[in-house]
Formats: C-alpha cells, structure tokens, sequence
C-alpha cells in the first residue's frame, strides 16, 4: 500500500518547482484573475496540438498559447498513430475528447529540428529488429515518410534526410488523423481543420502549412 511522504525542503528539484510556481502565481495567476476565474468554470480551447514530448519545443512558450487555448498531446516525435483502439487507446481518446467534446476547430502537429525520435526512425535497421521496450515500436508509426525521404531523398547527407523526415512524417500524422471517424466527419462538416507547422529552434523559424487531403467517404463496392 502506499502511503504520502513530504518531500525534502532542500531537494533542488523541489526548490525548482516551487520557485517556478511562486514566479507564476505572481506574474500570472495574480495578475490575471478574470482569465483565471473564466477558466476555473471550464475550457473551450480551439487548437488540439501534437507535439514532440522534447524538452525545448513546449508549444506554450514557442506560440505563446495561454491557459486554455490549446488541448494538448506530447510524445516522442509527435506522432498522431492511425486508429487502433487496443495499441493506441491513449492517442485516441485524447483525440475523441477534444474534437467530440471540447469541439476544437482545428488540429496542428508540430515537428521540430533535430528531433531525436525522427532521427531513431531514419536510423531504424531495416530487418524491423528493436532493441528498446518501446521507443523504437513507438516511432515506426512515421516509417511511410522514412520511406518517402529515402526514395526522393536518399542521396542527401545524414542530417538533411532527418530534416526532410521531420516534416514528412508530421504529412504521415495528418493523414493518419482521417483514420478516426469523428475526424473525418468533422473535416467533412467543415468544423475542423488541420494543419501541419514545423519549429527550427537552431534558425528561430516557424512553418505553417496544410494538406490536400480528400475526405469524401470511400467508395464502398
Ligand atoms: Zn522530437
């Protein structure tokens, strides 16, 4: 069974997170009470946002989304897998929350310069072989873009295949989103859009972009 511990005053982690948190009830929470009294009723944020889980591209501090303005999913690469509720419930029901009951009117997967996670996928061995619990089965999800950037791109150096990598497999995760059925029914009502962006924090530059996508219902035969 467990039980609760205090946690030592003089842990440098603890000091961190309780520096950091006076710092924003001052600067924020204090400041700002309308914003924060709005939000204690609820959220109704208009962005769900795939990030990579990387501790230098927090999305609140590169778009500078306020409390309540973005939904959102980190994880390794920033992948959205396509629908499959045994491996992927997680991804799933953040997706189904946020377009069925929070009704956001858009979804935007944001890679980033020299992400890790892509780079484990360009240097994935090609027999399938894993040598991690999980990571490496994780980041197959962006194998069709490895697979683009190889044919179109395979005689680029090293470092510029994973530039290429990282925006083509946020194109694999946009198309991957239609895989869920609310998904598709809101893009085809026309209350939801996505949109691809990508964040070079070694040029300090941000790309915004979106995909021709057809979600016209497939034709049954
Ligand atoms: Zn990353």
């Amino acid at each position: 069974m467990e039980r609760r511990v205090d946690v030592s005053l003089f842990d440098p982690a603890v000091e961190r997170m309780k520096d950091g948190f006076i710092r924003f009830k001052i600067e924020k929470y204090d400041k700002y009470p309308d914003l924060y009294a709005e939000l204690a009723k609820g959220q109704s944020p208009k962005f769900l946002v795939f990030a990579c889980s990387d501790s230098r591209v927090c999305p609140s501090h590169v778009l500078d989304f306020q409390p309540g303005e973005a939904f959102m999913v980190r994880n390794i690469a920033n992948m959205v897998p396509p629908y499959n509720q045994l491996r992927y419930s997680g991804t799933g029901a953040a997706i189904e929350y946020a377009v069925l009951v929070l009704k956001v009117e858009n979804i935007v997967v944001i890679g980033h310069s020299r992400c890790g996670g892509i780079e484990g996928l360009m240097n994935l061995p090609a027999d399938g072989s894993t040598s991690t619990y999980f990571v490496e089965d994780w980041i197959k999800i962006g194998l069709p873009a490895k697979d683009k950037v190889e044919a179109e791109n395979g005689h680029l150096p090293f470092p510029e295949k994973c530039a290429h990598c990282e925006r083509e497999a946020v194109n694999v995760s946009l198309v991957n989103l239609l895989s869920y059925p609310f998904v598709r029914d809101a893009i085809a009502n026309k209350t939801l859009a996505l949109k691809g962006g990508y964040y070079d924090f070694v040029n300090g530059t941000f790309e915004i972009w979106g995909l021709e996508i057809d979600v016209s219902p497939p034709i049954v035969v």
